[in-house]
């Protein structure tokens, strides 16, 4: 059972960290940990046992769908979580410091008696979603597949005169009519000079001349994809195709190069070299890429500061840009998997400028 063995990895980390219990609230975590896929709940892993705990809004739930005992909120997670830590005399209790607000763990602490202590962990269960199993994989791959489909089906749509948010709509809608459990973050349809801005989310701005920005993904069976293509309204003058293959070269030569084992900036800079030798390396504020699984982004970073090295089975996105202000900008994005001797694309969808 994945999600037993998943668990025992986080007993052995106990052991070495020298904790009687961790106590888990991200979301995505416990469900990495239990399967639950509700919105509400706390895990407490101990040495000998996993206790799920959650409100009566999704006891049911739990119940059929948790591997752990289900332990029901009577007041408040935090009385019950923290009659609990207590009832099991637990000395040292490690919690995910990036979870945790300033004010839960002031609550937590409150009660404290005795030799009780609250150790901050970071990444504990995030270490281990960093390397993806073969079922995740195809679990990504499926949600990849389905956004470049419906992509590639909706480019039509595309027409100097309609407004993006109308075209984010039509997207979106059928996307879920092809599964898709809702959008993995705020799609981004940004046109014409919108298109200089990385992140422009669709506006009611209409379609003219020049670039789009297509920035989109879902979320199917609780995995998520993300892809950017960048299409051309109208004629492409020289200047917008020279920068288009230059993004397409730097995207390209990272897929090519690739591998477990490199550092996260030794593979920023397969994207950031090309471009910074073609002059465009200002207009590249980004970095080169990030994890996608239960959430969209997540470890590991592809970035110039980034530090660690990249394992085997990690699922990265490779999403050059170059960006010039009152101008345009172009992005493109797939999702591979990296492996011990490159990468394997998943996102099917092709890269050369499609022009409208
Ligand atoms: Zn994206
Ligand atoms: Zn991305």
């Amino acid at each position: 059972m994945r999600f037993g063995e998943r668990q025992h990895k986080i007993r052995e980390r106990l052991q070495l960290e020298n904790l009687d219990a961790l106590l888990v609230t991200s979301m995505p975590n416990i469900r990495y940990l239990t399967g639950f896929t509700g919105s509400t709940a706390q895990l407490l892993i101990t040495e000998s046992e996993t206790l799920f705990i959650t409100d009566s809004r999704y006891v049911v739930q739990a119940e059929r769908q948790v591997a752990g005992r289900v332990v029901k909120v009577e007041e408040s997670y935090l009385k019950t979580v923290g009659e609990t830590i207590r009832e099991a005399r637990f000395r040292r209790v490690g919690f995910e410091s990036a979870h945790v607000t300033y004010q839960q763990l002031n609550d937590l602490f409150k009660p404290v008696t005795g030799t009780l202590m609250f150790v901050p962990t970071t990444e504990l269960v995030e270490s281990l979603r960093l390397v993806k199993e073969p079922e995740e994989i195809e679990a990504i791959r499926r949600a990849v597949r389905v956004t470049s489909d419906v992509f590639e089906e909706w480019i039509e749509e595309i027409k100097p005169g309609v407004r993006e948010c109308d075209l984010a709509l039509e997207l979106e809608y059928r996307l879920r009519r092809r599964g898709a459990e809702k959008m993995s973050f705020d799609t981004i349809i940004a046109s014409g000079q919108r298109s200089a801005l990385p992140h422009g989310v669709a506006s009611d701005k209409r379609i003219d001349r020049g670039f789009v920005v297509c920035d989109f993904g879902i979320v199917l069976d609780g995995y998520c994809s993300d892809i950017t293509r960048t299409v051309y309204v109208g004629n492409p003058d020289g200047q917008a195709r020279e920068i288009y293959g230059t993004v397409l070269s730097a995207q390209l030569n990272c897929e090519q190069h690739i591998r477990s084992g490199m550092e996260s900036r030794a593979i920023d800079a397969l994207t950031r070299d090309v471009i910074t030798a073609r002059g465009y390396g200002e207009q590249y504020g980004h970095s080169t890429g990030h994890g996608v699984g239960l959430e969209v982004h997540e470890a590991p970073r592809l970035s110039k500061t980034a530090n660690g090295v990249v394992p085997a089975g990690a699922v990265v996105t490779v999403e050059p840009g170059v960006y010039v202000p009152e101008w345009g900008g172009v992005r493109i994005e797939d999702v591979v998997v990296v492996t011990e001797t490159g990468c394997e694309v998943l996102t099917p969808t092709p890269k050369e400028l499609i022009v409208l």
